[in-house]
This record gives structure tokens, sequence and C-alpha cells, in this order.
């Protein structure tokens, strides 16, 4: 039986992906093994949002190198649809597919193409590939991508150039796949893609979310749905208060936010002001007021002074965030922030890093502590062996309960008991 191993570089979108492959590989014989593992392929799903991970990538090759001398190494995703000649020039590469062609691969290794020698092929992307695998090896959560590829061409972003246009899954594929992971046992299902705020705006005729997501809650035996992250004028009224009146969609917002200060909002072509992001998050906060709302931050972008800085970090602080992503600007070769002169020094960007994660924790730590005594909805995920079971409540909040047998996959009631800086105690209540 033939050996293959995965690695996964970036977001939930190339996870569902790399999943995707696997179980492909695993229906056609292969055995799937840790990547420190000796293998016969090695497939790589990479990234390229930020320059550090095309570097973790090109080190991962070389190590796997080591690790599995006579694989196949087989490079794909984004960077590869963007820096395929730099794939290249790296001792030991075999097969580089870009964004859409990684799901040619078994044409490579088995329809008899020619494997020797450097293949690389990278499309257009311009058609929907749905790539929803029957299983998430070692996962309770599945992340269904549902749209891929982005028109918004924010200034600093890679992303539009590497996975190409906006584009959706037919609603009928959609609810055949929720309904197959369903059967499947899976009890939260993460809608995720590039955009999903566009869903089915590029079908016809078109279709909104919130009428996916309408359809999706009929579905028998439904556990819940998450929503992956939301551009903040994709959310209005409807979705809001669809969220605020169903207990399966999961009262949990992702609104990027990028930067608290319109100038720089203005340089990164995010088209909202803090003002409006302000105005969609007081009516998302007043309308579900247990919500879980998390953003990411960009610090360093060019042209980035003190003093839009420190807009950025009094806007954070006046927000009710739970949680924080904080990024440094990425030079990304590409896209129009990339000729912006003012470039801000890695100093300066770790400093504002620094200080963004330490507002991120104590927000986080105080929505943790306003949960003592609350009840929630967990569904449990993963254990430490004998003692503790952990999962997330509707609201994205992490909870470690004392291991009991059944808890495992299950959506459980539970009591908060005491809060920590990382996650919740909680009782579950049978
Ligand atoms: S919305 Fe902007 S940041 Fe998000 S993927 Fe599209 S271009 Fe990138």
């Amino acid at each position: 039986m033939k050996k293959v191993s995965f690695h996964t570089f970036g977001c939930k979108l190339n996870q569902t992906e790399t999943s995707f492959l696997e179980n492909e590989f695993t229906k056609r014989g292969y055995r799937s093994v840790a990547i420190e593992e000796p293998a016969d392929y090695v497939v790589i799903n990479t990234c390229t949002v930020t320059a550090r991970t095309d570097y973790k990538c090109r080190q991962l090759i070389r190590r796997v190198r080591k690790t599995s001398p006579d694989a196949k190494i087989v490079v794909v995703g984004c960077y590869a649809q963007m820096d395929p000649e730099r794939l290249k020039s790296i001792p030991g590469v075999n097969l580089i597919l870009g964004a859409d062609r990684k799901f040619n691969i078994f044409d490579y290794l088995e329809n008899g193409k020619p494997a020797n020698g450097i293949i690389e092929e990278t499309g257009d992307n311009e058609k929907f590939i749905d790539s929803t695998p029957e299983l998430f090896s070692g996962k309770t959560r599945a992340f269904l991508k549902i749209q891929d590829g982005c028109n918004s061409f924010c200034s600093y972003c890679i992303v539009p150039y590497a996975r190409g246009r906006s584009r959706s899954d037919l609603p009928e594929n959609v609810i055949a796949n929720v309904e197959k992971l369903v059967a499947n046992g899976y009890r939260e299902i993460v809608l995720t893609g590039v955009h999903i705020g566009k869903y089915g705006q590029d079908l016809q005729p078109s279709i909104s979310l919130f009428t996916l997501l309408r359809q999706l809650l009929e579905i028998r035996g439904l556990g819940r749905i998450r929503l992956s992250s939301l551009e903040p004028k994709e959310i209005d009224d409807d979705l809001i208060d669809l969220i605020a009146k169903n207990e399966k969609i999961c009262p949990h917002f992702h609104v990027p936010l990028q930067s608290g200060d319109d100038e720089i909002l203005r340089k990164m072509r995010r088209h909202y002001s803090v003002t409006e992001y302000k105005n969609i998050i007081e009516k998302i906060v007043c309308r579900i007021p247990k919500v879980g709302l998390g953003t990411d931050v960009i610090v360093g972008f060019p042209g980035e002074m003190d003093r839009h800085f420190e807009n950025t970090k009094k806007f954070i602080e006046s927000i009710p965030f739970t949680y924080l992503h904080v990024f440094s600007f990425s030079d990304r070769p590409g896209t129009d922030a990339y000729n912006m002169r003012e470039k801000i020094d890695a100093s300066a960007k770790k400093e504002r890093s620094a200080l963004l994660i330490q507002i991120a924790g104590e927000k986080k730590a105080e929505f943790y502590r306003k949960a003592v005594g609350g009840y929630f909805d967990v569904l449990f995920e993963d254990e430490v062996p004998g003692r503790w079971m952990y999962g997330f409540t509707e609201n994205y909040i992490r909870v470690r309960s004392a291991k009991k047998a059944d808890l495992f996959n299950k959506i459980k009631q539970i009591n908060v008991s005491s809060a920590d800086n990382n996650f919740v105690l909680a009782n579950v209540l049978d």
C-alpha cells in the first residue's frame, strides 16, 4: 500500500481542500501517514498570504526531502499558483499545481501523465470546484466550501490573484453536501470560502447567503451552522435577525476590520469607514447580546503613522470584540500596496502587534469572565485522555469539562463555573 502524507498551510478553505484530497487518496488505496514519516507521495497545500508562509513552505519542502528522499513531492495551492518558478528551483519538487489545478492531481500521479522532471500547471480558477470530503479526519466540525475566489482586490491582498474571481456552489449542491455531512455524523457545519458574504451573486438566478441559510435550516438532523468570515457591509438586518432567531446558526460573527483609521482603510480599499463598521457591530450586539465577535487587524500597513495606529488601538478598545487575529503587513508582489511607499519597519510592526495582542487577551479574558454562571451549548471535540474534554460554545468560548464517557462529538448544555484566560471550566448538564 502506497503511503501519502499531507501538510496544509493557511485558511480553513485550504484545510477543507486537503481533507478532500486525502479522502480521494484513501479511496484509491493509499495510506495516509504523518508528514514526519517516510512516504511515497508528499502533498503540500500552500498559502501565500504573507512572505512568511512562502518561506515556511520552502523550509518544509527541504525537510520532507530528508524524511522521504524517494517521495514525489507535490506542491499545490496559492503559493504554487503565484510563484511556480521559485518552487521549481527547489531540489526535489516534482509536481506544482495551482489553486484549482490541485484537483487534477491524479491525472499526473496515475493516468500516465509523465511524472518525472518538474510538471507545473496553474489554471484560470474560473469554475467552482466542489471539494467536499466525506470525512474530515480527526475533526468533529465539518468545513464546507460554498464559495471560492474574490472580486474585491483590497490593496494588500494576494488572494484574488491566487484564487481568482468570486464563484459559488449551486444551492442544491450545498444542501446535498450538508445532508451528506449530517448523515456522516457531523454536528457542526462551518460554511467557508474566501468571501462568503458574496455567496450566490455570481449564479443565475442569483441567491443570497441569507436565503441559502434559510434553506439549510430546513435540513433534518442538522446540529448547528457556524459562519466563517463576513465582510462588514455584507451583514444586513435580515441576516442579523435570522441568526438572532435561530439557535441552529451560531451567534458568532468574524468581521475583519483591518484598520481603525479611515485614511488607512481608504488606502487598503476596504470600502467602509470606521463609523460604518461601528454601526454594524452595534446592531449585532444590540440584537444578539451574547454574540462571539472576532476580527482581523493588520498592523504596519504602508503609511501607518503613530497617529493612525493610535486610532486603530482606541477603536478596538471601544468595540466589544471577544477575540482578535493580529497580522503584520506583509509585502505581496502583484498587489497595489506592494508599490506603496512609506513602508513601516519591522520593529514598529512588532511593537504594534504586541500591543494589540495584549488587548486581544484582555478582551477574551473579560468575555470569559462574563460567561461565569451562564448556560451554553458545547460541541465536545477533543480530550486530554482520562481527564478533560474540550469544545466550543455556540458563541465561540473554549470550554473544558471533566471527561465523561459519551461526550465526544456531542452537543451538550453546560453551566460555566469559572474562567481562565484561555478557557472556561464548566459542568455538563445531563
Ligand atoms: S475581501 Fe479583501 S482581504 Fe478578503 S480575500 Fe478579498 S481581497 Fe482579500
